[in-house]
């Protein structure tokens, strides 16, 4: 397909003005659009005549985006804006093939010469396929465009082995391994270096991210190069991949992901400067140093002796050309190479001095085994400064810890890096906003705007929300990691906010409730395609997941779509630990346990070699099984009688008791009868975050009632009942909300509770954050659940009787279902081996992980949320 306006080669005025220049832009990839949309948007005048000669076939699209296609998006979502046919000449599927500088002119495969008064190449990179033997064969691939994603499920469909190798354990080869399981291949990721993503992360980061990509099913072989493909002696074609440690891998689609090189032959040929390893030597406005009438763009372009990879440096080289063609003197402002991504689910964030080679710097590690994160900072010698950071897992603190590199620390580097969930939707790490930073700080890394600018559009130029920040500064256009800032900016200047889930739903979490119940919609897809737009994100997924979960507890959480919405612990229904291994944390309902059962989580403890530990929640954990063990252990417990105890969910976990009035002589109360009650009531209810209980005997509280979401303590008429506490980040005490209830009311007012903040709650929100958020405070909780004041209790009432009535144990539902029970494997190629890559020692006579080798100063500050 050709398009092109004007007429190839003309050198015609443009409409816009008799005496207009030529402008002609080479590559219509992510920059070079973005130079185009940049110049057309500032050129007023009609100064430029522009036109794009690109090689493929199809307009820019976004590339960043490419691997969402192998999840149901259709291609055209990619498309990136389309250029006003009127202005811009667009030409497709035509390859600028020479650049003849002295004639100012570019000539095209078709055989068009097109001529110039300025030139920009924005021609991108090339991926990089290493010299080995085999490395051209059939079946070798790689993976940039979107005719590579065409060659890719071509390969994939006709592979006799069923097996794909990709060569490169970066952003690349990750993405790529990611769309080669989603095609149902067994896939292996190589990597030279000792773990993966070694450019953006370290060793402590790398491993977690390596454990969980692995529990995905993909095989990770780190430290080992690759020594050739094998190749059919008759058909030439790839058969498996040798690596340099002796073992052959087995595969007839081999994907090299090793790195990319710039295109910039037309530049070498024509004879322009060209760095070291490559890329179009250009000086701080981005012009080549060596004919001033030719710019570069992008990853083309070598700028300070390197190329850079990232699509926001480039967009930032293109505002910088559209400046400079306009007579401004904008200069490049400098690589951020600060990125945030999700790969295979897992989120990844990097930025500054990630790798701590500033002299002096002091590393501050959190590792949280239970949640799998793994959070980083980097601080200057004296501790005061931000130099960098890695984020492994919940990459929620990004948006706030990169725009403070450079600057003080405002609290303890330990208490930055606390998990954001703690303290509720939106809450800053540390409870440091935006406030804290300077007004330099560059909020929007992708547009390089900063906190100045933005605070100057809400004041001065009327920004509302977040949609008209967007579209006055840019910010928050690209990668949208700081989205949640530009809230905070907004808030502080006193504009009233949205209470929007995310950029792919307008409405609240509590108002999404209500569309699910009252519309009935029992899917993501369904949801998002008629009440949001796009394909959602990490925010909308499991939020939504919950609130069709809590509204059907009948449906398996890993039935159908549901599965893909859940996070890593709610897939295999078992927290990770440190070292890649489970656990397994039956309910013991009111901790309450016959010796019967008791000796059969010894034996299975003992069988498996599992850890145990009695928690404060008044169960047992065992820890230490292998992914692949899980369902065997299951089925020893689930045939006692055990069920799942949630451990993973956020749901409710316990119902804590004393002993009571059974045997204790100050007890009033039957407070074990109760607790283990309200546990098998409310067990497997999902909720915005998880839920504990207890339930003392008498006014001595023993079981501590008062710092859970709900409380009971025994009066002598009846039961007291409290709500909105928490222990944790942030202890709280529960408030009484009720006294002297007898049974029935204690138990329909405790449903109602349950019911109201799991329809109105934020995402995340736990039940002490949600009464503090509540308009009216306690009094209006009363008035809802005791008095009927907004005659909702009827539905809140049928809410929990549905979910008493459906509730089915999660692991049984697994046991009984071939389909899940197969996600238990910690290889899909190899079922039933286990991952060499866990180890224990012995500590007090029970095994413990083996260290993961992570930094030293990890012990700085490691917590643990169980
Ligand atoms: C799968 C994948 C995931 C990625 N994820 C991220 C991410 O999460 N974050 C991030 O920052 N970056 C990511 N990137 C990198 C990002 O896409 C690039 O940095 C960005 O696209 C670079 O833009 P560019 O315009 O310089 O080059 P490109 O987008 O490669 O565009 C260059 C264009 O020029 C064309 N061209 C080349 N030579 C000629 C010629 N002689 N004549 C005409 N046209 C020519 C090419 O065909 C191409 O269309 C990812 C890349 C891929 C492939
Ligand atoms: S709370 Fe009261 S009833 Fe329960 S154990 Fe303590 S003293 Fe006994």
């Amino acid at each position: 397909m050709t398009r092109i306006r004007p007429p190839e080669g003309s050198s015609a005025p443009h409409p816009g003005t008799a005496d207009a220049r030529r402008l002609v832009v080479v590559g219509h990839g992510m920059v070079g659009h973005r130079l185009v949309e940049a110049l057309d948007s500032r050129d007023t005048q009609r100064r430029w005549e522009i036109t794009v000669l690109a090689e493929e076939h199809r307009p820019a699209y976004d590339r960043v985006a490419l691997s969402s296609c192998f999840e149901g998006v259709d291609e055209s979502a990619l498309r990136l804006p389309e250029h006003d046919p009127g202005r811009v000449g667009l030409r497709l599927g035509d390859p600028v093939t020479a650049l003849d500088r002295a004639a100012r002119t570019v000539h095209t495969a078709s055989g068009a010469r097109v001529p110039y008064d300025a030139l920009v190449l924005a021609t991108g990179s090339r991926p990089f396929v290493p010299p080995l033997p085999g490395a051209e064969a059939p079946g070798c691939l790689v993976y940039r465009t979107l005719d590579d994603i065409e060659d890719i499920r071509a390969a994939a469909a006709g592979s006799a082995t069923g097996r794909a190798v990709v060569v490169g354990g970066g952003l690349l080869g990750l993405e790529a391994a990611n769309a080669l399981r989603l095609l149902g291949l067994t896939t292996h990721v190589v990597e030279l270096a000792p773990h993966l993503m070694a450019v953006q992360l370290d060793e402590g980061g790398g491993a977690l991210l390596g454990r969980m990509v692995g529990e995905l099913g993909v095989t990770v072989h780190t430290g080992t190069g690759t020594r050739g493909v094998a190749t059919h002696a008759r058909t030439g074609a790839a058969t498996g991949v040798e690596l340099t440690d002796g073992t052959f891998l087995e595969s007839d689609l081999v994907v090299f992901a090793a790195g990319v090189r710039p295109r910039d032959e037309l530049a070498r040929d024509a004879g322009l400067q060209v760095g070291e390893r490559g890329g179009v030597v250009v000086d701080g406005a981005c012009r080549s140093v060596t004919d001033p009438r030719v710019w570069a763009v992008g990853e083309v372009a070598c700028v300070e002796g390197r190329t850079l990879g990232l699509v926001a440096p480039g967009y930032a080289m293109a505002e910088t050309v559209a400046d400079r063609l306009l007579g401004g003197e904008a200069a490049f402002p400098g690589a951020d190479t600060a990125t945030r991504l999700k790969l295979l689910g897992v989120g990844v964030a990097s930025f500054g001095d990630a790798h701590a080679t500033t002299p002096g710097a002091l590393e501050v590690v959190l590792n949280d085994p239970v949640a799998a994160t793994y959070g980083k900072l980097v601080v200057s010698d004296d501790a005061r400064t931000l130099l960098g950071g890695i984020l492994v897992g919940d990459t929620s603190g990004y948006p706030l810890l990169r725009p403070l590199v450079g600057s003080l620390l405002p609290a303890d580097p330990s208490v930055l890096l606390a998990p954001q969930s703690e303290g509720g939707a939106g809450a800053p790490p540390g409870g440091v906003g935006v406030a804290g930073l300077p007004d330099s700080a560059q909020i929007c890394s992708c547009h390089a705007v900063t906190k100045d600018e933005l605070t100057e559009a809400v004041t001065e130029q009327g920004c509302a929300d977040v949609p008209a920040l967007k579209s006055c500064t840019k910010a928050g256009t690209g990668c949208g990691s700081c989205l949640p800032a530009l809230k905070q900016i907004l808030e502080a200047a006193g504009v009233e906010q949205s209470t929007a889930l995310c950029e792919h739903f307008d409405h609240s979490r509590a108002e999404l409730f209500e569309i699910v119940a009252a519309t009935g919609i029992t899917t993501f897809s369904r949801l998002v395609a008629e009440h949001g737009r796009g394909r959602g994100c990490d925010v909308c997924k499991p939020a939504v997941a919950a609130i069709l979960a809590s509204r059907d507890s009948g449906t398996h959480i890993l039935d159908g779509e549901r599965g893909g919405l859940q996070d890593t612990n709610d897939r295999h229904l078992a927290n990770m630990q440190r070292n890649g291994t489970y656990s397994v944390v039956p309910r013991v309902p009111g901790g309450e346990i016959t010796p019967a059962r008791l000796i059969v989580l010894g034996e299975v403890a003992r069988d498996f070699g599992l850890y145990t530990k009695i928690t404060g929640g008044q169960r047992i954990d065992l820890l230490g099984a292998r992914l692949e063990e899980l369902p065997a252990i299951w089925r020893r417990l689930t045939d006692a009688g055990f069920e799942s105890g949630h451990a993973y969910g956020k749901a409710v976990r316990t119902v804590k008791s004393c002993v009571g009035s059974a045997w204790c002589r100050y007890g009033v109360q039957d407070s074990v009868g109760l607790a283990v009650e309200l546990e098998l009531r409310y067990r497997g209810l999902r909720a915005p975050h998880k839920l504990k209980a207890g339930v003392s005997g008498c006014a001595r509280e023993c079981a501590e009632a008062r710092s859970k979401d709900f409380g009971i303590i025994a009066t002598e008429q009846g039961w007291n009942l409290y709500v909105g506490g928490n222990g944790g980040f942030t202890p709280r005490h529960a408030e009484l909300l009720a006294t002297d209830l007898d049974h029935d009311t204690l138990v329909r007012t405790i449903d109602r509770f349950l019911m109201l903040y799991i329809r109105t709650a934020d995402r995340l929100q736990r039940t002490a954050a949600w009464l503090e958020s509540l308009e009216g405070g306690l009094d209006h909780l009363r008035a809802v659940v005791l008095d009927d004041s907004l005659g909702i209790c009827a539905d809140l009432d049928a809410a929990m009787a549905r979910h008493v009535a459906d509730y089915r144990d999660e692991w049984r539902g697994v046991l009984e279902d071939p389909a899940k029970l197969a996600r238990f494997t910690s290889f899909v190629n190899a079922p039933g081996t286990p991952d060499p890559a866990i180890s224990f020692a012995v500590e007090r006579d029970q095994p413990v992980p083996v260290d993961l080798g992570l930094p030293a100063a990890r012990a700085a500050a490691e917590v643990s949320t169980r």
